[in-house]
């Protein structure tokens, strides 16, 4: 019996193998691919023109500025500095990128949001943060934790997360991410703030509410923190 079922498992971890393997950017197929905003001269790779390797410098690879903290009075409480393909063009191809993350003292706030082609593991430089992700469906568990200094807390791909500044002092946190270019969905900018607007009866329907709080709700100015 036992017999019968070790090539199912084998199989069954070979494809779970493989789906995580093509979940994440794929490798690099050199050893780098900087980006340029123009096809001439270059070749077309992964979303991206690639400069000419012998006209690459070291500026290409480099971003500077990350430990200056950014100003956090928006209607959020927090400030996003990315440091990705757009910043950094050498990242192109490559798979990784960071963020600095400013939270305003007292409820600074990253809203929920995903990253539809990131996993993202976030360590805190200074102060004290809420975090956390949720499953999907149909559990939709809330998996979150206080965080301190030190502290380091990861995001699976694709998953809705946050982090909450509940101390009283300015936080910063700097996050990882498993992508050159990880995009970013925040749940409620999206929904509400879509352009042109998602018709109401679709959002009243969807969450359970009247048409008022609909249209209060697609009327808000929907800030984009990063
Ligand atoms: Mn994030």
């Amino acid at each position: 019996m036992k017999g019968t079922h070790l090539p199912i498992a084998t199989l069954a971890i070979f494809a779970f193998a493989t789906f995580f393997v093509s979940a994440s950017d794929p490798s690099p197929l050199q050893d780098f691919c900087v980006a340029i905003n123009s096809g001439l001269p270059g070749v077309f790779v992964n979303g991206k023109f690639c400069r000419d390797p012998k006209l690459v410098t070291a500026k290409d690879f480099f971003f500077s500025g990350l430990q200056i903290p950014r100003p956090t009075a928006n209607p959020v409480g927090s400030t996003v500095t990315p440091a990705n393909v757009e910043q950094i063009p050498g990242l192109n191809t490559l798979g990784i990128s960071l963020a600095r993350i400013d939270y305003a003292p007292n409820g600074g706030l990253n809203p929920p949001h995903t990253h539809p082609r990131a996993s993202e593991v976030l360590v805190v430089l200074e102060g004290t943060l809420y975090v956390g992700f949720v499953t999907s469906n149909p559990d939709n568990k809330l998996i979150s934790k206080v965080l301190n200094q030190g502290d380091v807390f990861v995001f699976p791909v694709g998953l809705i997360h946050f982090q909450f500044n509940i101390g009283p002092v300015n936080a910063v946190a700097l996050a990882a991410l498993s992508s050159q270019n990880p995009g970013v969905i925040t749940i409620a900018n999206a929904v509400f703030g879509a352009n042109p607007p998602i018709n109401p009866d679709v959002l009243r329907k969807a969450f359970q509410v009247d048409e008022k709080l609909v249209q209060y709700l697609q009327k808000q100015f929907w800030y984009n923190n990063s």
